[in-house]
């Protein structure tokens, strides 16, 4: 598709360089013919004037007749010999404009050819993680009702269980969606001023619950620092980097949220104590679905390999960045670096 929409537009480039190169050359061409014919009714004019004066003009001997000097074949090998010049120019145009027009066609859809293979392998890692426990759950729902001696409280767990897939699967639709929403690449976040403690404080409250279910405490002491971001995408970047320090970590263990601000940029870190990742694995957690081998976190930790990738584009959707460093076993740390200010076009 991306190969025939490229010779498409590099016909087009050519068509309206080919117009424009034919048109001026058409143009030249009849200059060109107009200044032959005052030079031949010039030369006309002369050799008349001098036959008039009794003069034999180019010549001494007076044996060429005057019809001789002037030679009409001349004139029109002349003009023939520059419509061959004019013709070969063209051919060239035609041949260097084919060649950029297609290298030029190439870079235009790049970017388009790049969004809809990215939009393709969304759709196909997106359905092959949700086919897999549809596929479980379907299987499992089958088996038991064609067993006969199904029970009540056999069937009653078996509802349970399969509410509680119900509820995974939903959550990994809803963050399909979002990283969906933050994917699309017209996408422009409506940013205002805020105040960074009350976003950060507004995260730790969203993960309080999951923090004090492992008895986790969250030391977050945000300096008075103005931000301008889009406030619900900035909660969740937050509340995501919060949720994923909370899992990976043993209870009783402590997180901490930390910021900075410097030459125009804030820091905002998110450290824990827990399982870390290992070196192989840190530059991939950003990637789609990449879950690290971790085994304890990938057998016991709820997850989809989802997460830093919305994390990361909220981050580039800010104009900024985000980074983890970690050691195994000993805990990671997850700085985000964003701007002050936004540029206008990101402004509400
Ligand atoms: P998940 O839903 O699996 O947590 P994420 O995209 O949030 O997906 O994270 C990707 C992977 O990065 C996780 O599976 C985990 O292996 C690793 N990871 C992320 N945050 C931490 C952390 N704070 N400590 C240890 N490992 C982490």
């Amino acid at each position: 598709m991306f190969h025939s929409a490229r010779l498409k537009l590099t016909a087009w480039y050519l068509l309206i360089i080919m117009v424009v190169s034919l048109s001026f050359s058409t143009v030249i061409y009849r200059m060109f013919s107009i200044e032959v014919d005052r030079f031949a009714r010039i030369q006309r004019l002369r050799i008349q004037r001098g036959i008039t004066n009794g003069l034999t003009p180019f010549t001494d001997d007076n044996t060429i007749p005057p019809r001789a000097v002037f030679d009409d074949a001349l004139i029109s090998e002349e003009e023939q010999r520059f419509i061959l010049f004019l013709a070969s120019i063209n051919i060239g145009v035609l041949v260097i404009a084919g060649g950029l027009g297609y290298f030029l066609a190439g870079r235009t859809l790049k970017p388009i050819s790049d969004m809809v293979d990215e939009q393709h392998r969304f759709i196909s890692d997106a359905s092959h993680e949700l086919r897999t426990p549809l596929t479980a759950l379907k299987s499992t729902l089958e088996v038991n009702l064609r067993d006969p001696k199904l029970t009540i409280a056999t069937a009653k767990t078996l509802m349970k269980d399969s509410i509680s897939d119900v509820d995974k699967l939903q959550s990994l639709s809803d963050a399909l969606l979002e990283l969906a929403q933050y994917q699309t690449p017209t996408n422009v976040l409506q940013c205002t001023t805020l105040q960074l403690s009350a976003v950060v404080d507004r995260a730790v409250r969203n993960v309080a619950g999951l923090a004090k279910q492992k008895h986790i405490a969250i030391d977050h002491k945000t300096p008075a620092t103005s931000i301008e971001a889009n406030e619900h995408s900035l909660t969740d970047l937050l509340t995501i980097l919060l949720d994923n320090a909370i899992k990976y970590s043993p209870a009783h263990s402590d997180i901490s949220v930390s910021a900075k601000q410097s030459d125009g940029t804030v820091l905002i870190a998110v450290r824990d104590h827990g399982i870390g990742i290992p070196e192989k694995d840190l530059p991939h957690i950003f990637d789609r679905f990449y879950r690290a081998d971790t085994a304890r976190s990938k057998q016991t930790v709820d997850g989809y390999g989802l997460g830093l990738s919305i994390a990361k584009r909220i981050a580039e959707l800010h104009a900024g960045s985000i980074t983890a460093t970690s050691e195994p076993k000993k805990g990671s740390t997850f700085t985000i670096k964003l701007p002050v200010k936004q540029s206008r076009q990101t402004l509400s």
